[in-house]
């Protein structure tokens, strides 16, 4: 009996010369038939700079919006870091940086920043309420230095002029756009209360929504909890969104029941160090978000209660600071806007997730 090794030899030789044959016809002779290339994707990077903020926001016109620029390093660390993202994204500007506030770890890393990669745009909330203090002045006046000639100031309802994505500013310097549409009282805010109100920088903090389609990516930088209620009550200002940024790098605190519950985020990014934010207060209350489907964190923290985590695959470095290489945390959005996909950029590993 050989006719079964004869068949089979046969029938592996035809699924070559198919294969050719439907080569040949999708390649097509040179120059008849070119395709217009597929859209690209909207990328989001949360790049690692320890405990401080960069986060950015490429569209599939490759518009580059980056916000926070990390810590001042004499060795420009964050701003290498930023660069390597930028690379990864295919880009070589920042079209528009935002400051969020004026605390080292998010504006600390201009300098560096400014010195190796071309920045259009410099947008920020105002003048730093902190710039009466020792080391507020010092910040504000390093930042004017920079920042004056293309600096820009805006408020909450004001948008970036990008194509094919809106982008809104929904918190500034302490106020914040009103509700959009009717929306009814958030049942969360019955037992709420404000709690303290918090004069300094973080309280002032740039907050952005951006869509895509039907996606939608709420950062609100450091934001303080006082005001976490007063766009979450009486009602819910912002909607439900697909991905977020927990505020304050996920400290204590930073993540409130009445606004992230009422957010339904599929899937949270906490922008933590090693010794930084990443609370398990805050985790606790990301985790039990109605919807929430996975939460990623840039650090596994090395606090005394790392135990109460996220799953280690979603976390993207795991060492001390003088340890870590940076690896960042990527969104990958499809032009369409209906799915996206997490990737570790330390491991490579990915999940997929489908829009509201
Ligand atoms: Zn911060
Ligand atoms: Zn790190």
């Amino acid at each position: 009996m050989n006719h079964l090794p004869t068949t089979r030899y046969t029938r592996a030789g035809a699924c070559r010369a198919m294969t050719l044959v439907a080569m040949a016809l999708l390649t097509g002779p040179v120059g008849v038939h070119t395709q217009a290339p597929a859209p690209a994707t909207l990328d989001i990077y949360w790049i690692d700079v320890e405990g401080g903020a960069a986060t950015l926001v490429v569209t599939p016109e490759r518009d580059a919006v980056l916000m926070d620029t990390g810590w001042p390093r004499a060795d420009a660390r964050d701003a290498r870091r930023i660069q390597a993202a930028m690379r990864d994204a295919g880009i070589t500007e920042i079209d528009y940086l935002l400051i969020s506030h004026f605390h080292q770890d998010h504006v600390g890393g201009l300098a560096a920043l400014a010195e190796r990669v071309p920045i259009g745009q410099i947008v920020d909330h105002g003048d730093s309420v902190e710039r009466d203090r020792e080391q507020g002045r010092a910040i504000w006046e390093d930042y004017l230095a920079l920042a004056e000639g293309r600096r820009r100031t805006v408020t909450a309802g004001d948008k970036l002029p990008l194509r094919r994505i809106e982008f809104s500013f929904v918190a500034s310097h302490g106020a914040f756009i009103e509700t959009l549409e009717p929306r009814p009282p958030n049942r969360l805010c019955a037992t709420a209360v404000a709690g303290p109100v918090d004069q300094g920088e973080n309280s002032r903090s740039l907050g952005y929504l951006l869509s895509l389609g039907g996606f939608q990516f709420l950062n609100l930088g450091d934001l303080t909890p006082n005001h976490e209620y007063d766009l979450a009550c009486p009602e819910n200002r912002l909607g439900v969104v697909d991905l977020y940024q927990v505020p304050h790098h996920g400290g204590g605190g930073a993540a409130r029941p009445e606004l992230t519950w009422a957010l339904q985020p599929t899937v949270a990014v906490t922008n933590n160090g090693p010794r930084k934010g990443g609370s398990p207060a805050s985790y606790a209350v990301v985790r039990d978000a109605p919807g929430i489907q996975d939460v990623w964190q840039l650090h596994r923290p090395l606090g005394a209660e790392a135990a109460s985590n996220t799953d280690p695959r979603l976390i993207a470095n795991l060492t001390e600071e003088d340890d870590c290489l940076g690896y960042w945390i990527k969104a990958t959005v499809q032009p369409d806007g209906r799915s996206w996909t997490m990737t570790n950029g330390r491991t490579g590993y990915s999940r997929n997730y489908l829009s509201k």
